[in-house]
This record gives structure tokens, C-alpha cells and sequence, in this order.
């Protein structure tokens, strides 16, 4: 288990305050990392396997600027550490982008009726079952209920935080066996699995209990 980081609020520089906050995760370890931003009605991302200077050169040139973006750092449990296998994750239309961390137990039973369903994934990982379970909701459903009716399906443990480009200026976090904090500053707020991502920006924080 590794690293998230979320930022919604008024700054525009939501990329540099999610790599800055990656770097503050670093202590815990990790062997890649990537970042998703909703920006002009679509998601700009990006991820790699190494550490977080390697992500730093793959955005260079890259505009990160916006107001609402997630990232992660991943220690690799299900799925080789490679690019492909990175967090964010996507659904099949790149609407939804998602990060975990986490296993979840019956991700093998969830890939196969979602397979069955002509969902296509793309990873080796656990974590990429949530983001198309969360697609499949959302079609009719707004990105918070959609979350918490995949959820209900899931066992394991999990920090998430999805991000939604039909819904921009929204992140929904949930937590079951994994640390995630809310920080509150001004017209702006923090999500993370560490407190140490988020104090520079304010002291004002909140513990999620599991199932929240
Ligand atoms: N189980 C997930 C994976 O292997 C998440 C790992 C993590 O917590 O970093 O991608």
C-alpha cells in the first residue's frame, strides 16, 4: 500500500501541488506513480514505472494546470510494476480515472462478469475492476452513487479517489482498511492517505472511518 493525493479548490496549479504531495509520500516507498487532471471537459494524464522524477519529465511540456486532479504512488501487489500496470486506471470511454490503494479480494469474480459485460481491461492489476464496475453505475447515476453501488460489491481493502470529466470540479474518496485523511483550506480542499501530503497546505483535517 502506497500513496494518494487529491486536489480540488481554487488554485489552478492542481499539478504541481499532487506531484509536490507524491514527493511527500516517498518515505513510505513505491515502484511507479502517475497523475490524472479533469481539464476542459476531458482528463489529462499520465503515469510510469520509477519514481516520481520520471513522471516529472514525462509532463514536461505537458499543460497540469486546472483545479481538480488525483495522484498516485503504487506499490505493486497484483501485476508487474510497469506503465501500463500504474495507477490511474481508466474506464472504457477515459470518462472516469481512478486510484487505490489496496487489494481487492474479489477482483477475479467482478473482471469476469464485468468481461462478460464487454468491458475491456487493459491490466494485470486488482485495482482496475473498480473503475469499470464504477462505469457501469455511472451511466445513470451521478459519480458519488456510482462509487458507493460498486462499492457495495467489493471486498478488500481500499483507499480510492475517483475523478470523473462529465462530473469536473468533484473528487469522491471512500476508505475500507486504508488510511484516507480530508484537509480543508480555504475554497480548497485535500484528500489523501498521509497527513504528511497535505500539512503544508493546512492543518484543518479530517479522518475518514471505513465504509465512508
Ligand atoms: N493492489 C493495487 C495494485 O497492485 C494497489 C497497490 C497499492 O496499494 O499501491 O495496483
Amino acid at each position: 500500500m502506497c500513496g494518494i493525493i487529491g486536489y480540488v479548490g481554487k488554485s489552478n496549479n492542481v499539478g504541481e501541488i499532487l506531484i509536490e504531495g507524491l514527493k511527500r509520500l516517498e518515505y513510505r516507498g513505491y515502484d511507479s506513480a502517475g497523475v490524472a487532471i479533469v481539464r476542459d471537459g476531458s482528463l489529462v494524464w499520465e503515469k510510469t514505472a520509477g519514481k516520481i522524477h520520471l513522471l516529472e519529465e514525462k509532463l514536461k511540456g505537458v499543460d497540469i494546470s486546472g483545479n481538480v486532479g488525483i495522484a498516485h504512488t503504487r506499490w505493486a501487489t497484483h501485476g508487474e510494476p510497469n506503465r501500463q500496470n500504474a495507477h490511474p486506471h481508466f474506464d472504457c470511454s477515459g470518462t472516469i480515472a481512478l486510484i487505490h490503494n489496496g487489494i481487492i479480494e474479489n477482483y477475479q469474480t467482478l473482471k469476469k462478469s464485468l468481461s462478460a459485460e464487454n468491458h475491456e481491461f487493459v491490466t494485470e492489476t486488482d485495482t482496475e475492476v473498480l473503475v469499470h464496475l464504477i462505469e457501469k453505475y455511472h451511466a445513470k447515476h451521478s459519480l458519488e452513487d456510482a462509487v458507493q453501488k460498486a462499492l457495495k460489491l467489493v471486498e478488500g481493502t481500499y483507499g480510492i479517489l475517483v475523478i470523473s470529466s462529465k462530473e469536473p470540479g468533484k473528487i469522491v474518496g471512500a476508505r475500507n482498511g486504508s488510511p484516507v485523511v480530508v484537509g480543508i483550506g480555504e475554497d480548497e480542499y485535500f484528500i489523501a492517505s498521509d497527513v504528511a501530503a497535505i500539512l503544508k497546505h493546512t492543518r484543518q483535517v479530517i479522518y475518514l472511518e471505513d465504509q465512508q
